[in-house]
Order: structure tokens, then C-alpha cells, then sequence
């Protein structure tokens, strides 16, 4: 019953945030006449309505920090009911704005009515390449609420992916994290393997020292370093168990983006306790 309640109030937060983006994006439609959820790459990717699914998204990550849960599947659904829900809104508001010859759309015809008409309307403008058929507008006006729905379960993914005690149902918490950098792939690959051995016996103290003695410096020197390597150490709060990870990064040329090397990744949950 408890996580019931809990997975509803992570809902009923991520349903919160899309009213109020919905709000401020038709707010900045009636000042500026630019809806960004209408921003799309080539007329196909709906680029704009990714954002705003991914804000959205973002929304029920707090409602899932607050209950400290990881969502559950039904928040996915809930997450795709959203994201029509944002377009209607933003529908509804416009709406309520419009006149046509001075007259308030709102006292001539139902919202329904209102709504069936602009997605037609969007149909007629792009005769030119699809032609007017309604149930091809119907098609293309689906395409932002994918998009949104992307967005979100963009964040539902990462939440999902998180670490997190089963046994406990709470998200890790950080205890310490660490870099060292390096400028050739080779030397994290031995450090990968003296760490594996370590990690594979429980050995994670000494894992973390071999660590700082021996995978470089922890400052990085810009012009040369171009491999990262991470150990990460996280705690449950209520079991006490502990998670280690070890995780290397590398970057081409030295531009500021970081890729994550997957091959080199070591992670494990333990009740040994680690101490750093
Ligand atoms: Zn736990």
C-alpha cells in the first residue's frame, strides 16, 4: 500500500510539472508567437517536443527523490498519457485566446470542435508534399507527442538504471568519488585488470588504494590526458550494503565531451563494507 501511494506521488508531481510547462510554453506562444515544442529538425524530428518531454521527465525524477523510489512501470504509462495531456493543454489555452474576427473562438464552437479543425488545418498546409488527407494529419500530429514521450522515457530510463538497494528499495547514496587521468588507453586497461582481481575477492578497500596509487594523477593536465578513470563508492542508507564502481572515460582530441568505455567497467554490490 506504501508503494502505491509512493509511485502516486511520484505521478502526481511528474503530471504537475507537464500543467506548468504547458503553461509557460502557451504563455510564450501568446507573447512571442513561438511554441517551442513545435521546434523540429528537417520538418521530422521533433526536436522541441524532446525537450519538453525531457523537462518533463525531470519532473517525476524529483517526485522519485522525494520518495527516494525507483518509478515503476506504471510511471511510464503515466509518463505516455502526459504527454498528451501537454498537447491538449496547450490546445485548450490556445483555445481560450483565439478570435476570429473579433469574435472569442471559446463562445463559437466546442473545444472539441476547435481541436478536430487545427489538426485538419495542419493537414491543408502540408498538401503540397502529403496531401489532405485527415487521417494522415491524425499521423503527423502524433509525431511531437512521441517525441515528448521519448523525452520522458528518456528519464525513466536513466531513473531505472540508477544504482539502487533492492533490498532496501531506496537509491544509493554517494560516500566518495574519485578520478585519475591518464593519456593512454593501455595503462587503464592494466588498471582495469589489477582492480577486477581485487573487486572479484571483495577486496574493494584495497581496490580503492591501488586505485589512488596507482591509475594516475588526480589533477589533469589538459594537454596530454585523455583518459579518465572513476571508482565511485556508494552506501545504502538503511541496509548498509555497499556499491562499488569502477568506470573509464575517454575523449577524442581533447574536446570536453567524455564517452564511457563499457568494456572497462567493473560494478558491485556488497555487504562488505568499504572504507575510504
Ligand atoms: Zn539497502
Amino acid at each position: 500500500m506504501r508503494e502505491i501511494r509512493n509511485q502516486f506521488i511520484i505521478l502526481i508531481i511528474g503530471m504537475l510539472s507537464t500543467l506548468v510547462l504547458a503553461l509557460i510554453a502557451a504563455w510564450i506562444e501568446s507573447e512571442f508567437n513561438v511554441l517551442i515544442s513545435d521546434f523540429s529538425l528537417c520538418g521530422v524530428i521533433p526536436l522541441g517536443a524532446i525537450f519538453m518531454g525531457y523537462l518533463a521527465g525531470r519532473g517525476c525524477a524529483v517526485g522519485a527523490r522525494v520518495v527516494d523510489r525507483k518509478p515503476g512501470k506504471f510511471i511510464l504509462a503515466g509518463m505516455f498519457f502526459q504527454s498528451f495531456l501537454f498537447f491538449l493543454l496547450i490546445l485548450f489555452f490556445r483555445y481560450r485566446e483565439v478570435q476570429l474576427e473579433s469574435e472569442e473562438v471559446i463562445t463559437l464552437i466546442e473545444f472539441g470542435e476547435f481541436l478536430r479543425q487545427t489538426i485538419a488545418t495542419a493537414s491543408v498546409q502540408d498538401k503540397s508534399t502529403f496531401g489532405s488527407l485527415l487521417v494522415l494529419a491524425y499521423v503527423l500530429a502524433l509525431i511531437p507527442v512521441l517525441g515528448f514521450f521519448l523525452g520522458s522515457a528518456f528519464v525513466y530510463l536513466d531513473l531505472r538504471t540508477k544504482p539502487y538497494c533492492e533490498t532496501c528499495l531506496s537509491y544509493l547514496k554517494q560516500k566518495r568519488k574519485q578520478s585519475r587521468f591518464t593519456w593512454h588507453i593501455k595503462e587503464a586497461e592494466i588498471t582495469h585488470e589489477e582492480i577486477l582481481k581485487l573487486v572479484e575477492r571483495n577486496a574493494f578497500s584495497e581496490a580503492v588504494r591501488y586505485f589512488e596509487q596507482h591509475a594516475g594523477p588526480e589533477k589533469i593536465d589538459d594537454s596530454r590526458h585523455n583518459i579518465r578513470a572513476d571508482v565511485t563508492v556508494m552506501h545504502c542508507n538503511f541496509c548498509g550494503q555497499h556499491h562499488f564502481a569502477f568506470e573509464v572515460f575517454h575523449r577524442r582530441d581533447h574536446k570536453k565531451e567524455w564517452v564511457q568505455v563499457n568494456r572497462l567497467s567493473i560494478e558491485k554490490m556488497s555487504d562488505t563494507r568499504i572504507d575510504i
